[in-house]
């Protein structure tokens, strides 16, 4: 077992990650799942509940933004005070992050389709799938951008090739930091990935900011600080 961030979202005390699944009732909506995680005194919020709330208030925001560029719209997205420090809903946001900006640079997308549909894919994609799958989902939320961006689908020729190094390409960049798992650390990391892929692919120019700049290593307790290329004060 290890023990990670103060993050039951029931009592505040930390969460226990076991290695095997097990069968757990959610302490909210007393569903049962196979899950990874609980809290010290037992508590299980399951995906969706942990996500509900702050997911309905920045899809609302990612509809109003007039940002070209994701990492901003990320950031101001991860300062909502349902967005945890950690947590399955950055599956969704840093896909809808890039949809947003994307619509916004010129790209040709029905913006609240597309953004319903980010919504329903990456809540397909687990809490915990960076370190029990090897394939972190911050990286699977840029092919999922991707493919809705393309119409790619399992039958798909050229996209379907296309999407699937999407998600190489911001795996490979995430996996060179190391663990423990950081969501902001591989948001950022992800969606600069499909940024530089997206004008390559598709000449559509979103814009990054000079240096990115995570406001949030305080609230994190496995914060990698100086080896972290985005903790304030890091040289590039
Ligand atoms: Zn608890
Ligand atoms: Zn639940």
């Amino acid at each position: 077992m290890t023990r990670g961030e103060g993050a039951c979202l029931i009592c505040g005390k930390p969460l226990v990650y076991e290695h095997t699944m097990r069968e757990m009732t959610c302490s909210i909506c007393r569903r049962k799942f196979l899950g990874h995680a609980s809290c010290e005194d037992g508590h299980y919020v399951c995906d969706e509940c942990h996500q509900k709330k702050g997911i309905e208030s920045v899809m609302a925001y990612c509809r109003e933004s007039r940002s070209r560029n994701p990492i901003r719209i990320l950031q101001e997205m991860m300062e909502d005070p349902y967005i945890y420090m950690h947590g399955p809903e950055h599956h969704i946001m840093v896909g809808a992050a890039l949809l947003t900006a994307y619509h916004n640079s010129g790209g040709k997308l029905d913006l609240d389709a597309a953004l319903e549909e980010m919504t329903a894919r990456g809540s397909q994609c687990p809490g915990g799938a960076c370190g029990f799958w090897g394939c972190c989902g911050a990286a699977v939320s840029t092919g999922m951008y991707l493919s809705i961006v393309t119409g790619a689908t399992p039958l798909t020729g050229k996209t379907w090739g296309q999407v699937n190094e999407m998600t190489a390409r911001a795996l490979a960049a995430i996996s060179k930091w190391g663990g423990p798992r950081c969501c902001k650390r591989t948001s950022f990391t992800a969606v600069r990935e499909a940024v530089i892929y997206t004008k390559e692919l598709l000449g559509v120019e979103m814009e990054l900011p000079e240096t990115i700049r995570c406001s949030f290593s305080a609230e994190n307790r496995e914060c990698l600080r100086k080896a972290c290329p985005y903790y304030p004060g890091t040289p590039e």
